[in-house]
């Protein structure tokens, strides 16, 4: 066991974490499948490599699951679903169990957010203080929050009604690669919790945390084949075996709204109950009458935090007219001051995109806006890192509301500055892309606060903050955001089937 007591301290004191001895022995085994509670190797033999983003070098092989793979992952499940062994464990039981995985994620928490930062490129500071607290806060969330859900029960008079919750059967979960184990495990514990049987496939960019996390289950009392670990590609391959098997009773998919259409379709052929949290092009309008200050820090944080590699995160910034120059004035300035580099140097504040083909995807867009607005600030490669996937924070101004950068998603750390007349106009100018997952709005003003955040065609509207979440409320997005909400109760409702119950009152008797 290496010393990650020692490590919590290097971090504490900012210095670059070294990955243990123990940690590249783990990474250069080469990992499998697990399936029915074993590691198991892919049917084909095939592997293929997770790369450092930071590096360019091969982390690890992964197993690639193909088609019989998924299959018998699938099968599994289902055996270990209706052997009851899970689902119909009491709720308590289940609970305790739920917790503990929290538990041991947080005891864990120094070599996962190592794993988490190799494989994703992002900051081990923000792995370490964000993803990981926040993944083990979704076991111990929803194992107290399931406990205190009630039923319901009618008695009118002649006949009574119940009605509880049961598990769903197998549900397959497909997960992306900028918050890895933060989202799986978002989807895992109240899947989990509602007794059912979980088959997850990572993103193929980012599998490493998976790998690790499975086996911290092996040390909870969790029946076998009521979780498994497939590795792979989406179309054609692991994602579309699993999405379209007809074992599978629901879907929890977390990426971009194009695979999302891709996986309804394979859903179709349940047709399978589905949930989609899809891609964002999120937003912060800035008024005039805002808390200056916080308003542009944390306009920089939700710009640039994990790269922009975030649904959450608000590319665009809408500024009131007579505070704009001095907002993008200061803006720079703090982007300036975002340290780009080694993610595992806790000084770093943003580390390298995730792979080669998107970091071509973001630059491609900063050179389609050249002639067509103003690059303020960065935009190239940082010279000072020699290899990996960096980029600069980059800022552009004067873009058209109907140019690229200011309707797609980027997915990147790009942000392009509009200055606004009206209330009105903002409004219009916000709503104005195919997506609707968040915004941010900054101003004193209660009323003025209270109309935009009801205006704006958005899943979530934050007010004078960013990234706050409580995990009891709507989570998702509108229009090509998503389908469905997760989160609290919306969770608890896509991974249980409902069952009402009817029982007629005995005549009664005597004297009433
Ligand atoms: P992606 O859609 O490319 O891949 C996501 C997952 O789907 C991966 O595991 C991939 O292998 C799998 N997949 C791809 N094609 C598939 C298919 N045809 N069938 C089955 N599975 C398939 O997304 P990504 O690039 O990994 O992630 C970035 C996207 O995720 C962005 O659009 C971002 O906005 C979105 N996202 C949304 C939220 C949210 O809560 N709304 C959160 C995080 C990320």
């Amino acid at each position: 066991m290496a010393d990650y007591k020692s490590l919590e301290r290097q971090m504490a004191s900012g210095k670059t974490v070294e990955v243990p001895p123990e940690l590249r022995a783990w990474l250069s085994r080469r990992k499998r499948l697990y399936i029915g509670g074993e590691w198991v190797e892919g049917k084909g033999g095939l592997t293929f490599p997770t790369l450092n983003p930071a590096t360019e070098e091969t982390l690890s092989e992964i197993g690639l699951a193909a088609r019989e793979d998924v299959d018998l992952a699938v099968t599994v499940a289902r055996s270990a679903f209706e052997r009851g062994e899970w689902a119909s464990r009491p709720i308590r039981e289940r609970a305790t169990v739920v917790r503990r995985i929290g538990d041991l994620i947080l005891e864990h928490r120094v070599p996962l957010a190592i794993l988490e930062s190799l494989d994703s490129g992002k900051p081990v500071r923000e792995s370490f203080e964000g993803d990981l607290p926040r993944a083990a806060g979704n076991f111990h969330f929803f194992a107290d929050f399931a406990l205190q859900e009630e039923g319901m029960y009618f008695d009118n008079g002649t006949d009574t009604h119940h009605a509880f919750r049961e598990p769903l059967g197998v549900v397959a979960l497909v997960t992306p690669w900028n918050l890895p184990l933060y989202l799986e495990t978002w989807k895992i514990a109240p899947a989990l919790m509602m007794g059912n049987s979980v088959v997850l496939k990572p993103s193929e960019l980012t599998p490493l945390t998976a790998i690790y996390f499975t086996e911290l289950l092996q040390q909870v009392d969790l029946p076998k084949g009521v979780f498994s670990l497939v590795h792979g590609f989406g179309e054609n391959s692991t994602g579309e075996f699993l999405v379209s098997h007809k074992g599978v009773d629901a879907i929890s998919f977390t990426g971009e709204t194009s695979t999302g259409r891709a996986i309804m379709r394979a859903a179709s052929v349940g047709p399978t109950r589905v949930s989609f949290e899809l891609g964002g092009k999120g937003a912060s309008v800035v008024f005039e009458d805002a808390s200056f200050e916080e308003a542009v820090s944390e306009s920089v944080r939700a710009a640039f935090r994990n790269q922009g590699e975030i649904c959450l995160a608000s590319p665009r910034l809408f500024v009131a007219r007579s505070r704009y120059e001095e907002f993008v004035e200061q803006f720079v300035d703090q982007a300036r001051k975002i340290v780009v580099g080694d993610p595992l140097d806790y000084a770093t504040t943003m580390g390298a995109l995730i792979s080669q083909e998107h970091l071509n995807k973001v630059t491609g867009y900063i050179h389609g806006a050249e002639g067509h607005g103003n690059l303020v600030f960065g935009g190239l490669r940082p010279n000072h890192l020699a290899r990996g996937y960096f980029l600069q924070p980059t800022v552009l101004t004067g873009l058209s509301l109907d140019h690229p950068i200011s309707r797609e998603e980027v997915f990147g750390p790009v942000v392009s500055i509009y200055p606004f007349d009206t209330e009105a106009e903002v409004v219009r100018a916000v709503n104005d892309t195919p997506y609707g997952l968040s915004a941010s709005v900054w101003t004193r003003d209660l009323d003025r606060a209270n109309r935009t955040a009801r205006s704006l065609r958005t899943g979530l509207v934050w007010v004078n903050s960013w990234f706050v979440r409580d995990l009891r409320v709507p989570f998702g997005g509108q229009k090509r955001s998503g389908l469905g909400r997760e989160g609290g109760k919306f969770s608890l409702d896509f991974y249980s089937e409902w069952k009402s119950v009817c029982i007629k009152n005995p005549l009664s008797v005597g004297n009433p």
